[in-house]
């Protein structure tokens, strides 16, 4: 499966949270082609406010000793939070499906060697605008206002 097929993935996790009223952001973590864990967000789900969609992906992948051969897909250019744990980790390479919606960290991840690739998926762009302008409120809160 290429990279947009791995995508493809993420965005229907990111599906799978709208359609359970959560903010709808998938990620995927995958090593030598292999799918080891998805997740979505869940802050609207399980009231907790770091459950990003990249965090409950790299938490459902339970412990590993090293990130450096993963890449993880996430449907929306990762926040500073989500930024920090993937350099903390050193997950070696970060494929973001739109940048349009929230600018993001890709540079800050870049800047830490972490190779970063931005698809502009459509699907990605679509839902997400969905979401944010029908819930306006929850995806402020998400984000706490920011764009990066
Ligand atoms: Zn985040």
């Amino acid at each position: 499966m290429d990279d947009a097929g791995f995508m493809h993935l993420a965005f229907e996790q990111a599906q799978k949270s709208y359609d359970e009223g959560g903010l709808p952001i998938g990620a995927v973590m995958v090593e030598d082609g292999q799918v080891v864990a998805a997740g979505h967000n869940r802050r609207v789900q399980d009231g907790d406010p770091v459950a990003h969609g990249e965090m409950d992906c790299i938490r459902r992948a339970g412990r590993r000793p090293r990130y450096d051969r993963v890449t993880l897909y996430t449907t929306l250019s990762p926040c500073m939070m989500c930024a920090g744990t993937i350099v903390q980790f050193g997950i070696g390479r970060v494929v973001v499906g739109e940048d349009r919606n929230f600018a993001g960290n890709a540079e800050f991840l870049r800047s830490r060697g972490i190779e970063v690739a931005v698809l502009d998926s459509a699907e990605c762009v679509e839902l997400m605008a969905r979401f944010i302008a029908e819930h306006p409120r929850l995806w402020d809160e998400d984000i706490a206002g920011k764009d990066g």
